[in-house]
């Protein structure tokens, strides 16, 4: 089968590689979708993890089953259509056995991990591992293979404004409108928030218009703080979500909510340069409430499939380029380019 392997920094190239065996315990899926996700183009840019060269990436999957193990005759048919999510959690450590596999201390990361291939080829495996601690969920009836891959970045989104109590009449400010950014717009519009969105690019801040938030600032126009106190009659927002790489916008975050408000840090920030600086007075005497969201529990795959199945997000309002899989390289520059929301590779014709 053909598949797109990572072979160096920035290099991504699409050969002929041995199709993958049928697990006794496992399916094969023939992939229909296959999203670039920022954590895709972080390892494109470093280039493979060490034993892994040659690693088959892509996470955000969706397909059709070719093959069944004979372990799972009867669960599964050929022909069913299903979405899977990237982590495979251990199913022993101190957080697994709370159930909060996310936070799992061994995670394995299909398209990352070595071992795990991942879904820019023609077929994946699904083994039995994969099946019982990783991701893996029925397309709803009617969803698209495109909308099934969209619902993997959505999941830790529906977390965080869970985590939140995102509700009605609230204020919440998204910083950085990428794919996540809009997601989070349209997540907190749907709970009954209003938003204001801030973004740099002006080519994101147009894509993210149509998400419908209700103030779209351009911070290097106007100072951010400023424009959400203007905006909220100088209270403060609710709720602040960080939603880019940027440790000076977590600072700002802490200084746009009122009090007793809430700052999410969603997007983490390069690995060479983590800190960041709060105001710690403010925290405390605002009594503010600060908390990072990563990934989720696999039931919020299944909700994020029903919510796509139920429109909270048309796929092309996020999906801005479709490639296939012999332009995996094109698509990987695409998104590299950041003018882009999602890029999707369609492996075989939709
Ligand atoms: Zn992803
Ligand atoms: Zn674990």
């Amino acid at each position: 089968m053909k598949a797109a392997l990572f072979t160096g920094p920035e290099e991504i190239v699409v050969r002929e590689v041995p199709d993958p065996p049928l697990p006794p315990d496992g399916l094969i899926l023939q992939v229909m979708a296959c999203g670039v996700c920022g954590s895709d183009l972080r390892r494109w840019r470093q280039g493979p993890l060490p034993g892994a060269e040659g690693q088959i990436p892509g996470h955000e999957v969706s397909g059709v089953v070719m093959a069944v193990g004979e372990a799972l005759r009867g669960r599964y048919r050929e022909g069913d259509r299903l979405a899977l999510a990237p982590d495979v959690h251990c199913g022993h450590c101190y957080y697994c056995r709370r159930g909060w596999y996310n936070l799992c201390d061994d995670l394995r990361i299909v398209g990352i991990t070595p071992g795990y291939a991942g879904g820019f080829a023609e077929r994946m495996a699904i083994t039995g591992e994969i099946l019982q601690n990783g991701i893996v969920h029925p397309l709803p009836e009617g969803l698209s293979f495109v909308a099934g891959a969209l619902a993997e970045p959505l999941p830790s989104v529906l977390a965080a404004h869970q985590m939140a109590q995102t509700s009605l009449g609230d204020r919440v400010v998204v910083i950085g409108a990428g794919p996540i950014g809009c997601l989070h717009i349209a997540v907190a519009k749907r709970r009954g928030a209003r938003v204001l969105v801030a973004q740099r690019s002006a080519p994101r801040r147009a894509l993210a218009a149509r998400f419908g938030p209700e103030v779209i600032v351009d911070p290097t126009e106007h100072d951010l703080v400023e424009a959400v106190l203007d905006w909220t009659g100088g209270l403060g927002a609710d709720i602040a979500i960080c939603a880019n790489p940027v440790a000076a916008t977590q600072e700002q975050a802490v200084r746009l909510v009122r009090k007793r408000g809430q700052v999410i840090l969603f997007g983490g920030l390069p690995r060479s340069a983590p800190m960041t600086t709060l105001d710690g007075n403010r925290i405390h005497y605002g009594e503010i409430r600060l908390f990072g969201v990563f990934s989720y529990h696999p039931s919020m795959h299944e909700l994020a499939l029903q919510m796509m199945a139920e429109g909270l997000v048309a796929p092309e309002h996020i999906v801005t380029h479709t490639f296939t899989l012999e332009e995996t390289p094109l698509a990987f520059r695409t998104a590299a380019q950041g003018e882009s929301l999602k890029v999707m590779v369609t492996p075989s014709a939709l």
